[in-house]
């Protein structure tokens, strides 16, 4: 028996926040008594495979397209990955499963569910309470409350909240095994053709720095202040609803309630209001920064740090400062 990972790869490496899910995953085991073992799918390098142990996975089941073996697994395919997932939990008669709480993982928490008959906690924030039950908390309604979740099911998934958990690393390798359990032609009936990023080079979900700007930066020609900013921080940009329904930036960057839900390290809005519904998108941040002209902008009551400026003459400077660092 083990505590069974979903590891998520990015270009061949693994996730900041499959790194967190396998960190809580092994400490879940400590507390259960059992070791944690990562599945981890598709193409990456012996010793990036081996490095979940850094993290306290102590094997690595590892199914790929291979000769012979599965084919069609290099794309990420909710239906396809929840059924070698499955599998593994089969195969290593793990009773708990730990996931990043993804786009991915959200494709296949619930189909992994149904397969193993498992209870089922999204957006888990903290380790689980043993002592009477398995009991997990959850952020819920964008994280203005929290949920107690008593899982009682032989098997239980639990898909972690980014940053929730800051891994401890060791020296530690994993060892790798391949895995290469039965897929099916119904375990592709949505086939993944190619994937692209929407834009930059960093995943706005995964990144831990966020420069984010509204329609205070007045029109898209003015967004290059905001980007050398993102640059000078290894950032990702994002924006608010207005500039993305105004085309001023692409959709796949507009955060809030209707857009992405982001949970950074650090959150920098520039030039944006803070309405309720922004705040919605972007509140679990773990330090949020706004430079905002008007110093009653709703956004400063939810601020670590205000810059009451305009962002014309506040973005160069900062990105000055941030260069000289
Ligand atoms: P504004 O509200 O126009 O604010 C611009 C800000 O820039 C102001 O605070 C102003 O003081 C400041 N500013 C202006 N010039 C400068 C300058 N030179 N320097 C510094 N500061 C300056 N919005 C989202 O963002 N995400 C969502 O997911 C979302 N979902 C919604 C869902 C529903 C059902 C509804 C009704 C609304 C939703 N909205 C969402 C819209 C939301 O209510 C706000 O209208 C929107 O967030 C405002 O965007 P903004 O802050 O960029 O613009």
């Amino acid at each position: 028996m083990s505590v069974l990972i979903f590891a998520e790869l990015d270009e061949g490496k693994i996730k900041k926040s499959s790194q967190e899910a396998i960190f809580y995953g092994a400490k879940v085991a400590q507390m259960t008594g059992t070791s944690a073992t990562a599945v981890i799918i598709g193409q990456a390098d012996e010793s990036e495979l081996a490095s979940a142990g850094r993290f306290g996975a102590a094997k690595v089941l590892h199914a790929t397209d291979r000769d012979g073996g599965p084919a069609k697994l290099n794309e990420p395919n909710g239906m396809a990955y929840a059924t070698v997932v499955a599998a593994a939990a089969q195969q290593e008669g793990s009773k708990v499963i730990v996931l990043a709480k993804s786009s991915l993982g959200d494709a296949m928490t619930a189909r992994l569910a149904g397969k193993l008959k498992a209870g089922l906690a999204a957006n888990v924030i903290e380790l689980p309470d043993l002592s009477n039950g398995f009991r997990v908390k959850s952020s819920i309604y964008t994280g203005k409350a929290f949920a107690f979740n008593d899982l009682k099911a032989d098997v239980k998934i639990l898909a972690i909240k980014k940053n929730t958990i800051t891994p401890e690393e060791t020296e530690a390798t994993a060892t790798v095994e391949s895995f290469a359990p039965a897929l099916n032609d119904s375990d592709f009936v949505i086939s993944v053709k190619s994937t692209e990023k929407s834009s930059g080079d960093i995943l706005l979900p995964e990144a831990d720095f966020v420069v984010s700007a509204g329609r205070g930066l007045k029109g898209p020609e003015n967004w290059g202040i905001v980007e050398d900013l993102a640059k000078a921080l290894h950032a990702a940009t994002a924006c608010s609803k207005p500039v993305s329904d105004l085309d001023w930036r692409p959709h796949s960057e507009h955060v809030g309630q209707t857009g992405i839900k982001i949970s950074p390290n650090l959150y920098i809005a520039c030039g944006i209001s803070g309405a309720i519904q922004h705040l919605a998108g972007v509140n679990s941040s773990k330090v949020i920064v706004v430079i905002n002209k008007d110093p009653e902008a709703p956004f400063f009551k939810s601020a670590d740090y205000g810059i009451v400026g305009d962002v014309f003459d506040v973005l160069p400077r900062l990105t000055k400062a941030v260069q000289a660092l």
